[in-house]
């Protein structure tokens, strides 16, 4: 499916251009227009999902793959010391265009790039509670016994 609204699905199809550093008949890797760091790299489905819940699965086995390619070439030719692979899903995780994308940040050992939190303390009792919570949704949902 596409979205005749979305910018991604646009972008992955090639009706908008891009520079466009991997294509095959399910992905296009683009540059970021944005980039938190030399190379900074999106991939994109050419199929529209909006997040991660409703990628499909046999879209979803090819992304860490093709992910581990993109950042091996990055490493060969830009020379970056590592990249994150970085995905947003809803607005509260900072997702602004709602089509499924998996960023690839190229780091450089002197690159100011954060991908961060600030870690909490984690409380035994409440994390029982959360780790319940959790659970027994996974069961409803059929996902555990
Ligand atoms: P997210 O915040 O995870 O939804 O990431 C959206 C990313 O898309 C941001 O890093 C933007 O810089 C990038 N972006 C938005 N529009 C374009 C575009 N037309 N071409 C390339 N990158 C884009
Ligand atoms: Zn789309």
């Amino acid at each position: 499916m596409r979205d005749d609204n979305c910018i991604f699905c646009k972008i992955a199809n090639g009706v908008i251009p891009s520079e466009t550093i991997y294509e095959d008949d399910m992905f296009r890797v683009i540059l970021d227009l944005g980039p938190a760091s030399r190379g900074h790299a999106l991939i994109l489905p050419k199929q529209h999902y909006k997040d991660i819940c409703e990628l499909e699965e046999e879209t979803a086995i090819k992304v860490l793959p093709l992910a581990a390619k993109i950042g091996n070439a990055m490493k060969n030719s830009l020379g970056c010391a590592g990249f994150n692979v970085v995905q947003n899903n809803g607005k509260a995780a900072g997702q602004t265009v709602f089509h499924f994308h998996v960023h690839l940040i190229p780091r450089y050992e002197e690159g100011p790039v954060m991908v961060s939190w600030v870690p909490g303390e984690a409380d035994p009792g409440e994390l029982t509670q959360t780790g319940d919570a959790i659970r027994s949704a996974l069961q409803s949902e059929g996902h555990i016994q």
